[in-house]
């Protein structure tokens, strides 16, 4: 089984580890046989879905940044398995059909078909592994340097997907996710301030929370963790080519990725 995550270390000293959840497309052919929709459906799903780019972006801000954050990529696309959604009852986007395995497309169309019974495999095989893995580096982190700050690196695009649960929101340059227990004031007015310089932020809206290993969601305050959401055309053209906003979500990502240094 290949493996669906890759971890690019930071320096020794750093607490800060920059999550890049959504940002492949890559999808294995047996994967690939059980999904639903033609090439140019599924070309155009992925267009859509992706957060594209923006493993660029955090590869880029970590090189930039005086103290080297760790990297935890997501090699695999999220129509494969989603590693942010809850494997179970939990997940508020199960009932769209979005869940750790997705049954539906953005549109709502089936991506999977409705006897399909490779879920338990594909969380085996690869949910599961890649939570361990995110759970094992935050433990490190804090075994090294007291604390772990997971920034989690996404984008969306500027349109609404159809099939979703945030129809109405505002959809800022800029959204910030946070957690009631594990996103402190001070990280997240940084993030506002980091940020600033895109455009409008707005916390939580149109998507909220932020990704914390379930072994310490709400039971570990040394695990600290934002969200940052950057509306695509930001930083990218119609064509996915960076254009020059790309240096400002660079620069704002550095800054915060310092800014959480200072604050572990
Ligand atoms: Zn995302």
């Amino acid at each position: 089984m290949a493996t669906n995550f890759e971890i690019i270390p930071g320096d020794p000293q750093s607490s800060v580890i920059l999550h890049v959840p959504h940002s492949a497309r890559f999808i294995p052919a047996d994967v690939r046989s059980e999904l639903l929709l033609n090439d140019d459906e599924l070309l155009e799903e992925l267009d859509s879905m992706t957060d594209s780019r923006t493993d660029e972006i955090a590869l880029s801000a970590a090189e930039k940044s005086a103290t080297k954050p760790w990297l935890f990529i997501n090699r695999f696309s999220r129509l494969v398995i989603d590693p942010e959604r809850f494997p179970d009852d939990r997940e508020i986007m199960n009932k769209v059909g979005m869940g750790a395995v997705y049954r539906k497309t953005s549109t709502g169309r089936d991506l999977r078909s409705s006897n399909f019974a490779g879920e338990k495999a594909l969380l085996d095989n690869y949910f599961h592994p890649y939570a361990q893995a995110l759970e094992e580096l935050v433990s490190s982190r804090i075994e090294s340097t007291g604390v772990a700050t997971i920034i989690d690196v996404h984008s969306y695009r500027p349109e609404q997907h159809e099939n979703a649960v945030n129809h109405g929101q505002k959809r800022p340059a800029i959204c910030i996710g946070t957690d009631k227990f594990h996103t402190p004031i001070t990280l997240a007015d940084a993030a506002r301030a980091s940020f600033s310089a895109l455009g409008d932020v707005y916390e939580n809206e149109p998507y909220a929370g932020t990704y914390v290993p379930l072994k310490f969601y709400g039971l570990d305050n040394r695990v600290k963790s934002i969200m940052m959401e950057t509306r695509s055309n930001t930083f990218l053209d119609d064509a996915f080519d960076f254009h020059t906003g790309v240096d400002l979500v660079v620069e704002g990502l550095v800054k915060l990725v310092s800014q959480a240094e200072i604050q572990a």
